[in-house]
């Protein structure tokens, strides 16, 4: 029997250390490995860049989470995307790619991967019609999908998605950086390859910039565990400890952020300052039911509008216990104005976002002090 994701996430590739019984394995500071005459490797280590047992100790919990086969760990989420893409893709391949995905996925297509010949179409991934025209009118070599997605909290159906993407020969990656696997598991929902920004949820605590793919089955891992190791944007050994270190308490805290983010929602929704809300726990969101078929919570970010841009760019500059900041998913809560922040690169593309936008990262603190900063900063508008 597969043990439970509490289980998994917590000793999955935590063996205690032989030599001295440390129930923490300890973490490897070391760029390379003595052989026991040449090639004589010990366990397969032979280089940093190829392998390192901090690294394949947060692979092996990666891969557990996620029900995969394979883990692979990064120096950044855009430094996993573009191993993944880099290994899949060939000149005049074709990626479609959600209209409403982390600004960073589209530049990199867009702006790195165009030049050498990848072409770049956006679709609503939320609209499996839309998707369903679009690669009947032309195939694609990849379908990304994201969701919720960022910063606009729409969902698209993974199940729906992987069935349309594997009839059109696509392999269906999934970025699950904003539910987790605590919340969302899009390999058994049919998806090939997921994606994190391990910076966010995974860390948790807002200390260590990493990212990851997780692979269903072995030739594309194999691929792209190849690209990881021939162009090197491997996760250094303090990064990956922290990592494994911050997904003992995923679930956790995802159950904490989705608690606190539903009564903040909740509170917005009927605030009158508030034009409207977008997240996918409230009834009234067009995906609220897919998501409550495929997630076990509703995850910890919170969209907002408010009456015009200016007010929007004056309230997240006003609240105390929200930290006026990029990124999302520590364990402390931040506020976000999108268009000038995290999104500032699509602005003028097709993923632009509105500028009454503004985006709340719900951390795990006292709900009540949340809803009392957000209280003043909409009053004092
Ligand atoms: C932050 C983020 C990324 C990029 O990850 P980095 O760790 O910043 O490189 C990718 N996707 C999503 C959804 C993100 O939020």
């Amino acid at each position: 029997m597969t043990e439970g994701f509490e289980t998994r996430a917590v000793h999955a590739g935590q063996e205690f250390d032989p030599t001295t019984g440390a129930v923490i394995p300890p973490v490897h500071f070391s760029s390379t490995y003595a052989q026991d005459g040449i090639g004589g490797l010990r366990n397969g280590y032979e280089y940093g860049r190829s392998g390192n047992p901090t690294r394949t100790a947060l692979e092996r919990q990666l891969a557990a989470i996620e029900g995969g086969r394979h883990g692979l760990s990064f120096a950044s989420g855009l430094a996993a995307e573009d191993a993944l893409l880099r290994s899949v893709l060939r000149p005049g391949d074709e990626v479609l790619l959600g209209s409403d995905v982390y600004g960073g996925t589209h530049r990199l297509i867009a702006r790195i991967l165009g030049p050498w010949g990848i072409g770049l179409r956006v679709v609503d991934m939320s609209d499996l019609d839309a998707v369903a025209a679009a690669l009947a009118e032309r195939p694609a070599r990849i379908v990304w999908v994201e969701t919720p997605s960022n910063p606009l909290l729409r969902i698209a159906d993974i199940a729906g998605l992987a069935r349309l993407g594997h009839e059109a020969g696509a392999l269906v990656v999934v970025d699950n950086t904003f539910a987790s696997p605590a919340l969302q598991q899009p390999l058994a929902l049919g998806a090939d390859v997921v994606v994190h920004s391990t910076t966010k949820y995974l860390g948790g605590h807002s200390d260590v910039v990493g990212g990851a793919l997780v692979f269903a089955d072995d030739a594309v891992a194999e691929q792209a565990r190849f690209l990881q190791f021939a162009a090197g944007a491997v996760s250094g050994p303090l990064d990956a400890w922290l990592t494994t270190r911050g997904i003992k308490t995923l679930a956790v805290r995802m159950q904490r952020h989705s608690e606190n983010a539903q009564k903040i929602a909740e509170f917005l929704s009927a605030h009158e300052r508030v034009a409207r809300v977008y997240y996918p726990g409230l009834p009234g969101h067009p995906g609220h039911e897919t998501a409550r078929n495929q997630m076990t919570g509703f995850g910890g970010v919170v969209s907002l509008e408010l009456a015009d841009g200016p007010t929007a760019r004056r309230f997240a500059e006003s609240t105390r216990l929200f930290t006026l900041a990029e990124s999302l998913g520590g364990v402390e809560s931040l506020v976000n104005y999108p268009d000038e922040m995290t999104h500032a690169s699509v602005r003028g593309t097709e993923l632009a976002v509105p500028v009454e936008l503004v985006r709340l990262s719900v951390g795990i603190e006292s709900v009540e002090d949340l809803l009392a900063d957000l209280d003043e900063a909409l009053a004092a508008l």
